[in-house]
């Protein structure tokens, strides 16, 4: 989906026109009182009209608010403007993007089933399904991010594929649509997941590739001001549902309204800074690849990405993350963490799609309880560094990393 004859800024800016109108109203009628910018309802319960409201507001012949871990009028509306967004029938904000994991599987999965997932994704998703689930009896087969390894991996009681493309740290693109086939072509249908977290739903549209459910960590780019935790699960009215009755209302991972006022805030902005950033990205990701100092520059943009040919299919735009390879053998770790210290302009943190450019190490940090081996195999190399590009001028960050290496 990403043109190469009408030029990436120009695809960009046709990404950012084709969203801008539902960043700024989708899920925002003005409120009761004229107000345009929607209220932030703080209420644990709701008053009933009458007995006879609340009886039926219980037998849900009414949608009345009742109580905040059930639903919130601030709540439900940034999950109709994400809905709105990913152009899904239904969305549910959660506590965090883990709580929207966890939640998409334990509200999917019971004991003796099975998932497929990445052996390249975030550690916290990681530990997840090699750590946790299995103590439920969920167990998990790792595979490289291909469909053939998907489809050798499956079992008759497979009843997830977990998908994270682009996936953390090395921007590892899985075809969606492939792994959608096969979860159509398996008689037991297991559930396509996406985490789309890297991409936002600026630069991929999973569900449009036939993929069940989309995971978000709006801590980061749909938030995109770094201030604020939360998650969502987004996909069909029916499965969101399920998946709002297990997570929101059994374990509680409830959103609060503050932080949903603040995330919406955040996207009414959305496509505009998903514009700048990515562009940044694409940049940088040229720029730091003909470095004579830097060994490998992992991004999408990049002919010499092996994900580039289905990232230019399945998605709109190559996102605002890429990585890069600095030293070699027993010097990379030294190496790597004497350019991140070196670094002015882009910020030594987690996390990522903020408005500052944020950097990491892997290796010493995020993925330093993944046993060395697996992280090997995972291609996450000692002196690998992830950019999140932020919002500061393109030149002040490629100056920067520039004297970093230097
Ligand atoms: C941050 C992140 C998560 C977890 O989200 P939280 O909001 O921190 O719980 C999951 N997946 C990816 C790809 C992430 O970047």
């Amino acid at each position: 989906m990403i043109d190469p004859s009408i030029g990436y800024a120009e695809q960009l800016r046709r990404r950012a026109d084709a969203l801008a109108t539902l960043c700024v109203h989708a899920g925002e009628p003005p409120g009761a009182d004229g107000s345009l910018d929607p209220p932030i309802v703080m209420s644990s319960a709701f008053a009933f009209e009458s007995a006879e409201h609340a009886a039926r507001a219980f037998r849900g012949e009414d949608d009345a608010w009742i109580y905040g871990r059930w639903g919130n009028p601030t709540v439900s509306a940034l999950e109709a403007k994400l809905a709105a967004l990913e152009g899904a029938a239904a969305a549910c904000a959660t506590a965090s993007g883990m709580a929207a994991i966890s939640g998409a599987v334990l509200a999917t999965c019971e004991a003796g089933d099975h998932v497929v997932a990445p052996r390249s994704m975030y550690a916290e998703s990681a530990r997840l399904f090699r750590e946790r689930l299995p103590k439920l009896g969920i167990q998990t087969t790792f595979v490289d991010g291909d469909a053939g390894a998907y489809a050798a991996a499956m079992t008759p009681r497979t009843r997830i594929l977990y998908v994270e493309t682009p996936s953390n740290p090395t921007l590892g693109v899985t075809d969606v649509g492939a792994i959608a086939a096969l979860a159509r072509g398996a008689a037991a249908r297991p559930l396509v997941v996406v985490d789309g977290t890297f991409a936002t739903p600026f630069a991929q549209a999973p569900l449009a590739h036939g993929a069940d459910l989309v995971v978000h960590s709006m801590t980061k780019g749909i938030g995109g001001h770094g201030d604020v935790i939360g998650g969502a699960v987004v996909g069909g009215a029916e499965l969101v549902g399920a998946v709002r009755d297990t997570v929101i209302k059994g374990f509680g991972g409830v959103l609060s309204p503050l932080s949903a006022w603040l995330v919406a805030r955040g996207l009414r902005t959305f496509a505009l800074r998903q514009e700048r950033a990515c562009a940044t990205a694409a940049a940088l990701a040229a720029h730091l690849a003909a470095h004579p100092r830097v060994v490998r520059v992992h991004h999408p943009s990049l002919s010499s990405h092996p994900g580039h040919a289905v990232a230019a299919r399945q998605m709109f735009a190559y996102g605002a993350l890429l990585s890069f390879e600095v030293g070699s053998g027993d010097d990379a770790l030294a190496r790597g963490r004497a350019v991140l210290e070196s670094l002015r302009v882009a910020t030594h943190a987690v996390s990522l799609g903020d408005v500052r450019t944020l950097v990491v190490h892997p290796a010493s940090t995020t993925h330093s309880t993944m046993p060395p081996e697996t992280r090997h195999l995972a291609g996450i190399a000692d002196g690998l560094l992830r950019v999140s590009c932020g919002l500061e001028g393109t030149a002040d960050l490629i100056a920067d990393f520039d004297r970093a290496l230097g």
